[in-house]
């Protein structure tokens, strides 16, 4: 089982493999691993909830844990991670700003995290989708641009995480997700967002950005439609990435990044991957490839 959030050391260790690959994604990195350390910090912080009703109950043909009713998140508990984010945000991500402009972001957090319509909204998982927050945010705060907006909403749902990262945890050492055969994840609903092909066996773990779970999926069918017809589904790579793929389905059009780890010789973390790898999903997505089914059906 993965560790999420990643300890420092190992943050570290990726973030200067990356950046000797490719230096552009720098800023954004060290942004990252201000966020890890963030959520390191208040993960032990927040109050605790009552898990044994959460899982009481649960079986692998259920809907995920925290689909159905949500999870009540109080985004004011949060404000000082935020307060503190935001700082390192514009830091790494909106260097351009002055200081009275980020005065003035941090003012429309505050006011954000206070408003009891974007607390009603992010109790549904679905919600929390970085799409679905930004346009949130749109309405409320039609002032900020597209960038701004944009990291906004990744300060939310990094906050939104703590709390569904710590159930995610205690649910995994629970082991209740061995048989979950969904192609969406057992506790937030989120769909994967990333496989790897296990180093030992070969086995596809899926793995979901919002809470971190981590579940086996069978590497021959579809994770979204079930489709087991070989002539239907395929991978490619770009050259010279060869332990990158990007797996498809053409029946259904759902594409799937996946990390062969036995050829990379590197102890990744995941969610880091993924960020250096939006070149691929730009890749699937021109060729037709995207999530709009399994979207729709968890909506
Ligand atoms: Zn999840
Ligand atoms: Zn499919």
């Amino acid at each position: 089982m993965a560790i999420f959030p990643p300890a420092e050391e190992h943050v570290q260790a990726e973030i200067k493999y990356y950046i000797q690959k490719k230096s552009r994604l720098k800023s954004l990195l060290l942004f990252y691993q201000a966020m890890y350390r963030a959520q390191r910090k208040y993960i032990g912080e927040v109050p605790s909830i009552a898990l044994e009703r959460i899982f009481s109950g649960i079986s692998e043909n259920d809907e995920p844990i925290l689909l159905k009713n949500g999870l009540q998140i109080s985004l004011a508990v949060y404000q000082e991670f935020m307060q503190s984010l935001l700082e390192d945000a514009c830091k790494y991500l909106l260097p351009e700003l002055t200081t009275s402009q980020s005065k003035v972001l941090e003012s429309l957090l505050t006011k954000t995290i206070t408003d009891c319509v974007i607390a009603e909204k992010i109790r549904k998982p679905t919600n929390l989708s970085l799409p679905c927050l930004q346009s949130l945010l749109f309405e409320r705060q039609n002032s900020l641009t597209e960038k701004e907006l944009a990291v906004m909403a990744q300060i939310i749902r990094a906050a939104c995480q703590i709390e569904y990262i710590r159930i995610a945890q205690q649910a995994q050492t629970l082991s209740l997700f061995k048989n979950w055969q969904q192609g969406r994840c057992p506790v937030c609903g989120e769909k994967p967002m990333l496989a790897i092909l296990r180093q030992e066996d070969g086995a596809r773990i899926l793995e979901c950005g919002l809470c971190h779970t981590q579940w086996p999926a069978p590497r021959l069918a579809c994770v979204q439609c079930g489709n087991t017809n070989q002539d239907s589904l395929g991978f490619f790579f770009v050259p010279g990435q060869e332990f990158r793929r990007v797996y498809v389905c053409n029946d259904c059009k759902y594409y799937l990044k996946t990390i062969v780890l036995k050829e990379t010789n590197r102890d990744l973390i995941p969610d880091l991957e993924n960020v250096v790898t939006y070149f691929l999903d730009n890749v699937a997505q021109k060729e037709g490839y995207g999530y709009k089914k399994l979207q729709t059906e968890i909506n």
